[in-house]
């Protein structure tokens, strides 16, 4: 009955969040926080100021997790239910705490204010639960055991939805309440793997045992512009452990896609560029039409040493596709750079509402000097240039990459 590790549920409570005026960063941020102790989350829940409506959703929670952590709904005022909500859960009266109560009063006094009668009401506690301090405001928390037949309890933490609060309570009361509820102590790690070069279903074609549902560890795949992330998730005792358990399956991966991996972790394109520039000391100069120097940009953002003269001319006009490979040689030579970069297209860029993609015409060239010759490629316009542009700057950059590696 103890041995399982704990799985947790996040609900986050308030009008605001559901009908989309505010962005529920206290999930996210709670998860990581369990995922540190952890804890896996199984489930987010959002809802809105209803009390029948936070009613059964505490009480599907409590169900199907072994820790519970709301935030929200703590307030003094009409629309703040969570309190009543959990009582009405876990079938247990809502109880007025007179020590908290003089509390709160006293903390009104201190301030040369009388308590409104309708903050009475963030002294009530559910039948058996406990107050959770909290320092930086008058509505203290909740903390609510509720027993289940045949399980482990179900430990309920209701916090304020102000993140300041709720930080330091997670951090002063909860975090060390769900430590010590958990059987083994776990650390969670991850460890991510950055690609660029296929799509995801290509990439994840490639990976037939990898990316299964259920394998240990786990391996999640994401896109974001075209850049593929391959998340490795473990437990273990200790952070040395779980790291143990991923670094096969980091190997095993690698090993699979060879040079569609450019980098680790937070590593960007230009990360990997700039590195590679930097060990085989070579200098670089862009030349941008079309991507409004988003290249230069990222890689003076990513610290592209000095000596590898990034940026120079940005083409203040659109050129013809067929001229990029001429641009592309010719600022290389002027600068006496080792490589050229150049990106060009489209005799106007279309403008930001406008979707292109139906001329086939409209195409977007990529080209790159270097001593031996030049290199380009053609991409089509295909999507909303937003999304275009930062995929053909990707694309320009993964273009040197490949041959720096060939360069080797
Ligand atoms: P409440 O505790 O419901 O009175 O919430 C107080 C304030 O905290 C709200 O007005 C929001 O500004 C903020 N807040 C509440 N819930 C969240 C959440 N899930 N993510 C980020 N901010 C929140
Ligand atoms: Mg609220």
């Amino acid at each position: 009955m103890h041995d399982r590790p704990l799985a947790a549920e996040v609900i986050a409570i308030g009008d605001e969040l559901t009908s989309g005026q505010r962005l529920d960063t206290n999930s996210q941020w709670l998860s990581q926080q369990l995922g540190d102790v952890g804890v896996e989350v199984a489930y987010h829940t959002t809802v809105g100021d209803d009390l029948r409506a936070n009613a059964e959703v505490f009480r599907t929670a409590i169900a199907r997790a072994d820790v519970v952590v709301s935030t929200g709904g703590l307030g003094p005022t009409a629309d703040d239910l969570t309190r009543e909500a959990l009582a009405a859960a876990a079938g247990v009266d809502l109880l007025r705490d007179a020590g908290v109560l003089e509390h709160i009063r006293g903390m009104f006094t201190s301030r040369g204010r009388t308590m409104p009668e309708q903050n009475q009401r963030q002294a009530d506690f559910p039948a058996g639960s406990r107050p959770i301090q909290n320092p930086g405001g008058t509505a203290p928390g909740v903390w609510l055991e509720v027993e289940r037949a045949g399980r482990v309890p179900c430990r309920v933490f209701a916090l304020p939805g102000v993140p300041a609060e709720m930080h330091a309570m997670w951090r002063q009361t909860v975090a060390p309440a769900v430590v010590a509820a958990s059987p083994e102590r776990r650390i969670v790690c991850h460890r991510r793997l950055k690609c660029f070069g296929v799509g995801e279903s290509h990439l994840e074609a490639m990976l037939p045992d990898v990316i299964r549902r259920g394998r240990q560890p786990r391996v999640g795949i994401t896109v974001s512009g075209a850049t593929i992330t391959l998340r490795v998730t473990a437990a273990g005792p200790d952070e040395a452990a779980a790291r143990a358990a991923i670094d096969p399956t980091l190997i095993l991966m690698r090993d699979k896609l060879g040079t569609l991996v450019f980098g680790e972790e937070d590593d960007e394109l230009e990360h990997a560029v700039t590195r590679l520039l930097a060990a085989r000391g070579k200098t670089l100069i862009t030349s941008e039409a079309w991507t409004q120097g988003l290249v230069a940009g990222w890689l003076a953002a990513a610290g592209a040493p000095a000596e590898s003269r990034v940026g120079g001319k940005r083409l203040a006009k659109a050129v013809a596709v067929d001229e990029v490979s001429q641009i592309a040689t010719d600022a290389r030579q002027q600068a006496g750079a080792d490589f050229g970069l150049a990106v060009g297209g489209l005799a106007d860029t279309p403008a930001d509402d406008d979707s292109v993609g139906a001329d086939p015409a409209s195409r977007v060239a990529v080209a790159l000097a270097y001593a031996g010759g030049v290199s380009t490629k053609h991409f089509p316009l295909i999507g909303h240039p937003s999304i275009v542009r930062p995929r053909i700057a990707k694309a320009a950059l993964n273009l040197l990459r490949l041959h720096l590696l060939g360069d080797a």
